[in-house]
């Protein structure tokens, strides 16, 4: 049975997936059929040729999400590849999480058609996510780590591209407000609720620009549908539909839009996260 039409945007995508991207290409058709307009893919550039290297800096939840073919094809870092995806509007990423010190001048980037910066920040070893971290990966310390990112940020900052700051806010809360502070009126979106609806409500109330998704949130979600009504309630005009899904999955997007559809009553408010929201950033 064909479901109704909804307009929404997914604001996290990974592009990362098995097999050729012919094939994936046509696993998105159903989704455009459904309503999606478009996604904001995260793309990992100057990724190490090397499969076992590569896997260092993916969570270990993700790395059933790639393959060899994947690797031979080497469409992974390719912008122009992305805006081969039909009638989506795909708004790219640059995923600096594999960047050099000296490779990370983000101009080169920029003249590919790139549009926003994501950071994964990670300055040390996450063992429960399974990826390797900043220190261990390149021998950087965490103060060295801290200066790229900023000089990164500054950078897109200068492009007017939107920054997706993946930034576990248990520990990092002060490094995000020194961020936020310096550039206050940037759009800044932390995915995941920051790990702590608390804190991150906190940074909402605060900052008039900063934005959150609940990509990778959904089973948090089933467990406790009130509490997070409560807060996309209360913050209706800054989150983001986000799945945190990759390119070879794109059904679990429908996942996170079932869902959604089912918790969001409200007609106005869920139109400001299925797509209002994305719009205001990236368009
Ligand atoms: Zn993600």
């Amino acid at each position: 049975m064909i479901k109704n039409q909804i307009k929404f945007f997914d604001s996290h995508v990974h592009f990362l997936w098995c097999g050729s991207f012919e094939k994936v290409k046509k696993d998105w058709q159903y989704l455009i059929f459904r309503g999606l307009g478009g996604i904001a893919a995260i793309i990992n550039v100057d990724a190490p040729r090397d499969i076992k290297r590569y896997l260092e800096f993916i969570p270990t939840s993700y790395h059933k999400d790639i393959d060899a073919y994947f690797f031979k094809e080497g469409l992974g870092s390719d912008v122009s590849a992305a805006r081969k995806l039909g009638d989506l509007e795909v708004f790219p990423y640059v995923d600096c999480r594999y960047l050099k010190t000296r490779d990370s001048d983000l101009t080169r980037f920029q003249e590919a058609g790139f549009r926003g910066l994501k950071v994964l920040y990670t300055p040390e070893e996450e063992e429960e996510m399974g990826i390797v971290g900043w220190r261990k990966f390149f021998g950087r310390s965490e103060q060295e780590s801290q200066k790229i990112v900023m000089e990164m940020i500054k950078q897109a900052v200068t492009f007017g591209w939107p920054i997706i700051f993946h930034v576990n806010l248990k520990q990092y809360e002060s490094f995000l407000t020194e961020v936020l502070e310096t550039y206050k009126k940037h759009p800044f979106i932390i995915p995941h609720f920051g790990f702590s609806r608390k804190r991150m409500a906190r940074f909402l109330e605060r900052f008039n620009s900063c934005y959150s998704d609940f990509s990778s949130l959904l089973p948090h979600m089933q467990k406790n549908p009130q509490g997070y009504l409560d807060f996309i309630t209360d913050f209706q005009d800054r989150i983001l539909f986000g799945s945190d899904t990759t390119l070879g999955r794109p059904e679990l997007i429908e996942d996170y839009l079932d869902f959604v559809l089912k918790l969001i009553e409200d007609r106005n408010i869920q139109e400001k996260i299925l797509f209002k929201n994305h719009l205001r950033i990236h368009s």
